[in-house]
């Protein structure tokens, strides 16, 4: 199997076999050079395989005459936030987000805080492959200089937002159960919770980058969570995955809302702050298009990817955007997908509408996702998905990226993934059963091509 996947947002893989010092090296010092020196901003999630590639990393920024602010063990959002802040020439970070603990990668940040888009990355990936960098003269190479104060700068941000009422969220004095996966928000996201007036009660919070349980917060992997929430009636269970942009939510009664519906309670709630449109990928529930329509608003979709979001966003003047997975993004803090965002929006939600999350859940359009993966060895992903366009053409069909086909409250969604050798299966139903039929049927005719 193939082990490093090279995109033009970075480059991920499973450490000593397609991910190496020399792999992250090269890249650093591509991406130093695209950048053309200056200031690059550093950070990592605590993958235990973080050190090592680190001092790759900074070996190839500084050797093209960069200068690193490193930042330490900080979630992603919080190094984007500071790449922006910070007036840096870029970022990069070197983590793997939710896949399992072999695997790390780098991730790589304009100056404005936004991952590399099409054109950049592959500026990145051209100077990447030539033989012979720019290396600076030996008496010009850059320097390396710690920045401790990013954590404390985002966590101001967040409780800066107007319609963040820190006092009203204090007052409620809500017990939060927390599982941090032993990835990076530990270093934030109790600190967070703090200032909110929470009773936390944490598990798996120090970012000792030994995963207790599969790292992506999907319910499946929430289940250690659910208990601690039922065990000691916390209000509600936050999880997020190791460099924590994505976020899920767990109700009072120990029963995780699904990923999806991170975003639905995000936006539902921003929607009666402010007006405007909109931006999820085209595999996000459809809850937001129904949410959308009862604030009046348009809903923007575009290609899975968070820069693909991001830009859209922009481009749109968005008020809230993201990702299905739990990616929330709040222009109002930056362009990218914030756990800790994610969090306070959602408490400061259960604050106002004074219910529980079980019930602002149940206010919410309700749909079932079925998420489904198969494994390319012998499929040509380009092919399968041509052979169900052509299957499907007398349906509704969107096809901003893979093919997805809609019906009146169903669709279903099929693409090559953009981090693993995989194409991505994503049904959606009012019913379990709808949806797994849905996806279940796809994967049949894919595997038959
Ligand atoms: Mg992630």
């Amino acid at each position: 199997m193939k082990t490093l996947m090279v995109s033009v947002s970075g480059v991920r893989g499973v450490v000593g076999e397609g991910l190496t010092p020399q792999v992250a090296m090269n890249f650093a010092q591509a991406f130093g050079s695209y950048v053309g020196g200056g200031t690059v901003v550093l950070g990592r999630d605590s993958r235990i395989t973080g050190p090592m590639l680190r001092h790759a990393v900074l070996a190839g920024l500084t050797a093209v005459g960069c200068d690193v602010l490193d930042l330490g063990i900080v979630p992603t959002p919080t190094t984007q936030l500071a790449t922006e802040r910070l007036h840096a020439r870029g970022g990069i970070i070197i983590t793997a987000s939710h896949n399992p603990i072999m695997w790390n990668g780098l991730k790589m940040l304009a100056a404005d805080g936004l991952f590399l888009d099409a054109e950049q990355g592959g500026r990145v990936l051209d100077l990447s492959k030539q033989q012979e960098g720019a290396y600076a003269k030996f008496d010009q190479l850059g320097d390396v200089q710690p920045y401790r104060d990013a954590v404390d700068d985002h966590i101001r941000a967040i409780l800066e937002l107007p319609y963040i009422d820190v006092e009203r969220i204090r007052r409620r004095r809500f017990k939060v159960a927390l599982d941090c996966v032993c990835g990076a928000g530990g270093v934030l996201l109790p600190a967070l919770l703090e200032r909110l007036g929470c009773g936390v009660i944490g598990i798996h919070c120090e970012p000792s980058g030994r995963f207790p349980r599969n790292p992506e917060p999907l319910p499946e992997n929430l289940g250690e969570l659910c208990a601690t929430v039922q065990e000691t009636a916390a209000d509600v269970g936050f999880a997020v995955d190791p460099d924590s942009d994505r976020l899920a939510i767990v109700s009072e009664k120990g029963q995780p809302l699904g990923e999806e519906y991170t975003l639905a309670l995000a936006v539902q709630f921003l929607l009666q702050k402010k007006a405007g449109p909109v931006v999820v990928n085209v595999s996000t529930t459809r809850a937001i298009d129904d949410i959308g329509a009862q604030f009046g608003v348009e809903v923007v979709r575009t290609k899975v990817g968070e820069i693909h979001v991001a830009k859209r966003m922009r481009e749109v003047g968005a008020v809230i955007g993201g990702e299905g997975n739990g990616g929330v993004i709040l222009p109002d803090v930056h362009l990218g997908r914030d756990a800790p965002v994610g969090i306070a929006l959602t408490l400061e939600h259960l604050a106002e509408s004074e219910r529980t999350i079980g019930e602002l859940f149940e206010s919410l359009p309700q749909y079932v996702m079925s998420k489904r993966r198969i494994e390319l060895s012998g499929i040509d992903p380009q092919r399968a998905v041509e052979v169900l366009r052509q299957r499907y053409a007398s349906q509704r069909l969107d096809l901003t990226d893979g093919v997805k086909v809609l019906w009146e409250r169903s669709w279903v969604h099929v693409r090559p993934s953009n981090t693993e050798p995989i194409l991505r299966v994503l049904a959606e139903a009012p019913t379990r059963e709808q949806a797994e039929t849905l996806a279940a049927d796809v994967v049949k005719q894919v595997q038959a091509t």
